[in-house]
């Protein structure tokens, strides 16, 4: 109730929506989670909670959509607590284990035990991952469905409902499995790869979910939150309130009031057209202030206002990317079900297509079919950033075999291990793989061979150790 009382106040303080979506992560999501990994959280509870923070976070408005304002409105990591809770679970089970390692026989008993009274979640040879689906947002009458017969009974119990209700399972092995997603070990990934993978997935499961629910979002599984922060970022208080108000699904039209007889026509006052909703306003509306700031300033601009409105996912029309698709030659969000049209029918300008990302220039059509039919059947149409994934795979840690205890002389090959950040940095676009090595209490001065190490200089291939090879050869005779 705490958490609610504070979501509150913070809705209305006086400040921007950046620093009380802030202000919800530091200060009402502790108190709202605070032992959630030991004890369930009813779901009308949460809902209340959801409700609270989705208040604080945009404009108000009438019928928004939630995972669509979280999605859009979070400013930063996503605000969202059902999110939170799970990684908040992962991250626990995680830490009691790597704290006191004789828990993990207990931990793996437990998990035996649901597993044998078939609970949900769990990851067994007949599991079918496609057939699994995100379950509807808490507080809805069908979310039942996805509750075990039997309630949890402790950390594991309320860690695997949590799985289940993302579309997940998690197998004996600690690895955690979902539909075209690369599966990871909860206790073997690094440790800054946990935080960020499962509340994606949470994301991931929320944006589906949503997608089935409402018009507005229709088609769209996955967004581009990368594409759709740096916009943001370049954008003033005011237009991102705009936008966020928008993309929250919610706003109002004259279809929207004529539904429940507010007004008696849906005929756009701005223009006369017959069909007022936000789409119409945003795209399509004959009004010539709303034209002439569609066609903008550049000429990029006013190729993009040329774009049919019916060849836009519906969840870009109000400002939502779908996810980067991996095909080259189709636009950037791929060959949206809509816009099937796109681009055989309707021919669009040579640039238009540059501009959106449909160019056979780097790989035709049928090199890219050649390199899908690689891929394996349930990733063929997975979206680019699956694709990467399913091919760099996750790093898993080899906690048998820690190098050992360096006294004196460093050895001549290096016995280091990734801690992830080469196949999971943490800055996601263009970030340049780092490596570093790690000797505890050392204090000497570095050899000719970890200085050859630490002196990158920069190739055509990428960046390269100095005189690694022949460091390595001379040190070795
Ligand atoms: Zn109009």
């Amino acid at each position: 109730m705490k958490a609610i009382a504070t979501a509150r106040r913070i809705a209305h303080v006086p400040e921007e929506y950046e620093i009380k979506a802030h202000l919800l992560r530091t200060a009402a999501a502790p108190q709202g989670l605070y032992g959630n990994e030991a004890a369930p959280i009813p779901d009308s509870w949460m809902r209340r909670l959801r409700a609270a923070f989705v208040n604080a976070i945009r404009p108000s408005t009438v019928k928004h959509s939630n995972a669509a304002v979280f999605s859009s409105a979070s400013h930063g990591p996503d605000v969202d607590p059902d999110v939170e809770q799970l990684k908040r679970k992962a991250t626990r089970l995680r830490r009691t284990c790597a704290k006191q390692p004789r828990r993990m026989q207990q931990v793996n008993t437990i998990y035996q035990k649901y597993k044998q009274i078939g609970y949900v979640g769990i990851y067994h040879d007949g599991t079918d991952l496609e057939k699994l689906q995100p379950a509807p947002p808490p507080g809805d009458r069908a979310r039942g469905a996805w509750k075990a017969v039997t309630a949890p009974q402790g950390p594991i119990g309320l860690f695997l409902q949590a799985l289940h209700c993302i579309a997940a399972a998690l197998k004996d092995d600690w690895t955690i499995h979902k539909f075209r997603e690369e599966p990871f070990n909860i206790f073997r990934c690094p440790w800054q790869q946990l935080k960020h993978i499962l509340p994606s997935w949470a994301i991931h499961a929320r944006t589906q979910q949503a997608s089935e629910t409402r018009a507005c979002l229709r088609g769209t599984t996955e967004y581009d939150d990368i594409a759709l922060a740096s916009a943001l970022a370049a954008a003033t208080h005011e237009e991102q309130r705009i936008t966020t108000y928008v993309a929250s699904g919610g706003a109002t039209s004259q279809v929207y009031l004529e539904s429940f007889g507010a007004v008696d026509s849906t005929k756009c006052r701005l223009c006369g057209g017959p069909h007022q909703d936000i789409d119409h306003t945003i795209w399509e509306c004959a009004h010539p202030t709303l034209q002439a700031a569609r066609r903008g300033e550049t000429a990029e601009d006013t190729l993009l206002a040329s774009i049919p409105i019916q060849c836009i996912p519906p969840s870009l029309r109000i400002g939502l990317p779908p996810a980067l698709q991996a095909s080259p030659t189709h636009a950037f969000w791929g060959e949206h079900s809509e816009a099937a049209l796109w681009p055989a029918e309707i021919h669009a300008p040579g640039e238009l297509q540059t501009l959106l990302g449909c160019t056979s220039e780097h790989l035709t059509e049928a090199q890219w079919n050649a390199i899908r039919t690689e891929l394996p059947p349930h990733m063929q149409h997975a979206n680019a950033r699956q694709q990467l994934r399913s091919l760099i795979g996750h790093a898993v840690l080899d906690l048998n075999h820690m190098p050992e205890f360096v006294n004196g002389v460093a050895p001549i090959d290096p016995n280091a291990f990734s801690d992830g950040s080469l196949t999971d940095p943490n800055a996601p676009r263009w970030a340049l793989p780092s490596a570093a090595a790690w000797y505890p209490l050392r204090c000497t001065e570095l050899s000719d061979m970890e200085n050859a190490y630490a002196e990158p200089f920069q190739t055509m291939e990428g960046l390269e150790p100095e005189n690694q090879e022949n460091e390595l050869d001379m040190q070795r005779n």
